[in-house]
């Protein structure tokens, strides 16, 4: 098994630690760029991704996470986290000056706190692309995924909006699926992480081209 990383700066990162090695996986907190090294793949968790944006200044983390994806890292985003992985991100507070900075390494769109005040929070069975039962969603001052390009793929939507999707080695949702104790979306990242580690593999010995 790949060893996973978890963003660790704020908010859920203990939890989806505690979900990946109830799989198995070996599990390295990332803090600072070195802690990067050796890894397969990178949660980014939720929480509060203006927070995080400013911690990832701090630790001077956003080369480093834009250069592990470019040599072949795998990286899922819930919620805050998808929010950092976006292209854009809408409805960032007015000490940003509107402005949030964000990763790009998903070509869509946020939009935070799409959800409305009224339900700040809630759960729902979702129908994802790919898994023959639904998803319990728990959806927390949760952000829309919109304007999805070209390259990314739509794996669920909840009431006409994007809730996740993927590009290539990338995965965005808007929801915490490390809160209900359903591994699906989990041993699914997982899965892309040792096909992205296979498929480098068999770059570097020269069976199949980049
Ligand atoms: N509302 C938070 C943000 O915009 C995200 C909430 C979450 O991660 N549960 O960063």
């Amino acid at each position: 098994l790949p060893r996973v990383g978890v963003l660790a700066l704020q908010g859920a990162f203990r939890e989806h630690r505690r979900v990946l090695e109830s799989l198995g996986v070996q599990v390295t907190e990332v803090r600072l760029p070195a802690d990067l090294a050796g890894l397969g793949g990178l949660i980014l968790p939720g929480g509060e991704s203006t927070s995080m944006a400013r911690l990832m200044d701090e630790y001077g983390l956003w080369d480093p996470l834009r250069d592990f994806h470019a040599s072949g890292g795998a990286l899922w985003g819930t919620c805050a986290g998808a929010i950092l992985l976006a292209r854009e991100v809408e409805g960032a507070p007015p000490q940003f000056g509107g402005q949030q900075r964000s990763l790009g390494l998903i070509d869509l769109g946020v939009r935070r706190n799409a959800f409305g005040r009224q339900v700040d929070s809630f759960q729902v069975p979702l129908a994802v692309r790919g898994l023959d039962a639904p998803f319990p969603a728990v959806f927390i001052r949760a952000p829309a995924l919109t304007g999805v390009g070209e390259g990314a793929e739509v794996l669920a939507t909840h009431m006409d909006t994007v809730v996740l999707a993927r590009q290539g080695r990338v995965l965005a949702c808007a929801f915490h699926p490390e809160l209900t104790g359903d591994v699906r979306l989990h041993r699914l990242f997982l899965e892309m992480v040792r096909l992205e580690m296979a498929r480098l593999e068999m770059v570097r010995l020269g069976m199949v081209r980049e």
